[in-house]
């Protein structure tokens, strides 16, 4: 028994290795897709529900891997965020999506909000701010057309430091987003003191919306809680034509999700917007 206890603990050991390197190597050809410039940008519509046009992309990160073909964010980010990493690869998709942004202007089709995701220890930098700012100044980029979606998350811990880090980013001119709103464990009082923009509610609730009362009592709960604090709401995550008819049964502002479009290449992107696409 002694014998095989030790050979469990190699066998354990062994894998744990294995693992281990398995993520060095990972690690590594991250870092070496931020050199080789292996990552691109994807872009979704959101559309508004009055005029049912796009007002506003997000973009979203893959990585064009030369062997294994497009990865998608859920794959990499993880191991990206316990790296450190995102913050070199979150600065990159900041400033690509705000090239594109203002490339689009250039072009002259009607100005669209970019809306980028920022992963919190992006946020927690130091330097985040002047980050932001440098490369609004460099893109050219008019801040009003950049919202940075952050999670919940940043309500949880130094809330005084971060309602500082977003009042600093609201004199900018940027807009504030929280992402996947109604996940997480934020108290609703902290909504009242952090400055945003708009909420994001979590595609969890509009999945179950058509069937469950829960799910649209909750989404219905947090579009007038957004309203009457002039926050306005985005439904995420719309697949099908009942989801969308109770969300602007709701009121709802804006939606996004495969009834509309998936995230497209910046090419297909731009020819949605070159027709001013009425949905
Ligand atoms: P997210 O920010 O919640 O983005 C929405 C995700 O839902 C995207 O997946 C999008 O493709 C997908 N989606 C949109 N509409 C629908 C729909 O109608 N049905 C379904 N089933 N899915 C829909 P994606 O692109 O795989 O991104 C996954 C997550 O990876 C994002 O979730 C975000 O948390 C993260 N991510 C993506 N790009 C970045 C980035 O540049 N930086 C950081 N920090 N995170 C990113
Ligand atoms: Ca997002
Ligand atoms: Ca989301
Ligand atoms: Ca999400």
């Amino acid at each position: 028994a002694k014998e095989k206890g030790s050979n469990q603990y190699q066998i354990y050991n062994e894998n744990m290795n294995q693992k281990l390197s398995e993520e060095l190597m990972m690690e590594r050809a991250l870092y070496e897709a931020l050199e080789n410039q292996e990552f691109l940008l994807e872009y979704q519509p959101f559309i508004d529900m009055k005029t049912n046009k796009i007002v506003e992309a997000e973009a979203l990160i893959r990585w064009s891997h030369p062997q294994k073909g497009i990865i998608p964010p859920g794959l990499f980010i993880p191991l990206a965020e316990k790296t450190g990493l995102i913050v070199s690869i979150g600065n990159w998709v900041l400033r690509e999506a705000c090239k594109q942004n203002k490339l689009w202007q250039t072009k002259e089709y009607k100005p669209i909000i970019m809306s980028v995701n920022i992963s919190v220890l992006q946020f927690e930098r130091e330097d985040f701010v002047n980050t932001v700012e440098s490369i609004l100044l460099e893109t050219g980029l008019d801040p009003q057309y950049l919202a940075l979606e952050i999670t919940e998350g940043i309500a949880m811990k130094n809330v005084e430091e971060n309602i500082d880090k977003l009042q600093s980013l609201k004199k900018i001119g940027v807009k504030i987003s929280i992402d996947d709103f109604g996940t997480g464990f934020s108290s609703l009082n902290y909504f009242t003191r952090f400055p945003i923009d708009s909420l994001k509610i979590d595609r969890s609730f509009i999945q179950s919306i058509e069937h469950s009362q829960e799910a649209r009592a909750i989404v219905s709960m947090i579009i007038s809680m957004g309203r009457s604090l002039g926050i306005e709401n985005i439904a995420e995550g719309i697949e099908t034509e009942g989801q969308l008819n109770i969300i602007r049964k709701e009121n709802c502002h804006k939606a996004q999700g495969y009834f509309f479009s998936k995230p497209t290449n910046p090419g297909a992107f731009q020819i949605l917007l070159a027709d001013d696409k009425e949905f």
